[in-house]
């Protein structure tokens, strides 16, 4: 046995630490046998020394191990899954998988709930009345990929116990956001299913997970790399969030935007990003998709379908089927430009925690969701705008001026201003 204190000695002294030892830390931090101190400590050593691509490869494997492997693609060879790192408006997965699985390429994706300021795609799917019990589990999935060619759910306990101490731990010793142990926190979860290929969507500007942009390429580089050396096909794209991506966000908006997408038309950005993600995936299990054909999928309302045929397997109210739309909250306020000139920023990181705030996200773990918080964009980074011309418009349960204030502030109408670019990087 490989003494915890031997090796928390060897990485602050900045050394290469084996593949025992990294299997000796995430054993310990999986069964309780490493203290929340060493553990912490091993976290601050690793975060501040950093880890090299074989460390890296070889936590993220440890991690992984940690718990069940699903294995999907012995069973389903062509399976694809993507993964984004989150954001404001970001539904894409909504869109994705019912898209690929209607031209013919099965995709299973554990996703997550609302976490800080970005929405979950688990807390999305709840919108939906009737929907209610999102967890998968192998059998679950395979099934779902049987009857209808998706699955989406959140995962049960036993995927990758090891990230959920290690990730509580790093939340409290403010070693989150270290390249090495994002990469193995994420990809211990994501490969636990075992897919063909992984597109990874790293999200850049402020409403990223990593604001800045050579980060955000350095994180989609990393995973790239250690799901490579893990023996899985992957590919990532740098996209966008230093806006709100499509035009609508909040839970019950985001399912009705992404049903518009899902027949062809949704926004071009949402379209746009979710067409690219698609043909990585399809590329990555080895049977490419043209835009073409993809673009049919959604305008001949066969994607449109497929979502709806998952929905009802998974309880979706029959009502709601037939006529599938969802009420925004009743209060809707503008949120005007006070001058004129072009919409040069908005502040996507604080839209976000205030729709959580509104009440559309959790102040708590067990706290409800208002679905019908939402946020509509008008005015898209760079458009001229007339002062007192929309920029944005929220709906709220209740009026509230000071929130209303507060999101009108996340709105900058400069003289110059530029629209970035939807893909920044793809890392291939
Ligand atoms: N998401 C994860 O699952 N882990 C991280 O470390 C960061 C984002």
């Amino acid at each position: 046995m490989v003494l915890p204190y031997r090796i928390l000695e060897r990485k602050r002294a900045g050394m290469r630490l084996g593949e025992d030892e990294i299997r000796a830390f995430a054993a310990g931090a999986a069964d309780g046998s490493w203290s929340e101190g060493q553990l912490g400590a091993f976290l601050m050593a690793a975060a501040i020394r950093g880890l090299d691509p074989e460390e890296t490869r070889a936590l993220t494997l440890a991690m992984l191990e940690s718990g069940d492997r699903w294995e999907l693609a012995r069973d389903v060879p062509l399976v694809g899954d993507k993964h984004s790192t989150g954001g404001v408006g970001d539904k894409v997965s909504l869109v994705l998988a019912p898209l690929l699985a209607s031209c013919g390429l099965p995709c299973a994706m554990l996703a997550g709930r609302g976490l800080g300021h970005t929405g979950g795609t688990i807390d999305k799917l709840e919108s939906i009345p009737g929907i209610t019990d999102l967890a998968l589990d192998r059998r679950r999935c395979l099934d779902l990929l049987a009857r209808c060619g998706m699955a989406i759910g959140s995962a049960t306990l036993d995927v990758a116990p090891a990230d959920r101490r290690l990730y509580a731990i790093r939340d409290a010793t403010a070693t989150v956001d270290s390249i090495p142990l994002i990469t193995a926190s994420i990809l211990s979860k994501k490969l636990a299913t075992g897919a063909a290929g992984v597109a990874f969507d790293v999200k850049t500007g402020n409403g990223g997970f990593l604001p800045e942009l050579e980060r955000s390429v350095e994180l989609a580089r990393t995973l790239v790399e250690t799901c490579r050396a893990l023996g899985t096909p992957a590919s990532a794209l740098v996209t966008d969030m230093s806006q709100p991506l499509g035009r609508w966000s909040g839970h019950a908006a985001e399912v009705r935007e992404s049903l518009d997408c899902l027949a062809g038309e949704g926004p071009e950005d949402l379209l746009e990003l979710t067409l690219s993600l698609a043909e990585e995936v399809a590329r990555l299990v080895g049977h490419p998709l043209g835009r073409a054909e993809l673009t049919a999928a959604l305008t001949s309302g066969r994607a449109r379908e497929r979502f709806l045929a998952w929905a009802e397997l998974q309880g979706a109210d029959p009502a709601w089927l037939a006529k599938p739309e969802l009420p925004l909250a009743p209060v809707a306020r503008p949120l005007l430009a006070g001058r004129s000139g072009k919409l040069a920023a908005v502040d996507v990181r604080q839209i976000g925690l205030l729709l959580v705030e509104a009440g559309g996200g959790r102040h708590q773990p067990e706290s409800a969701i208002d679905f019908g918080i939402s946020l509509e964009s008008r005015a898209r980074l760079g458009d001229p705008v007339e002062e007192g011309e929309e920029l944005a418009c929220i709906y709220l349960c209740r009026e509230d001026e000071r929130l209303v204030d507060d999101f009108a502030a996340c709105y900058t109408v400069a003289d110059e201003a530029a629209a970035p670019p939807l893909i920044a990087a793809r890392i291939d």
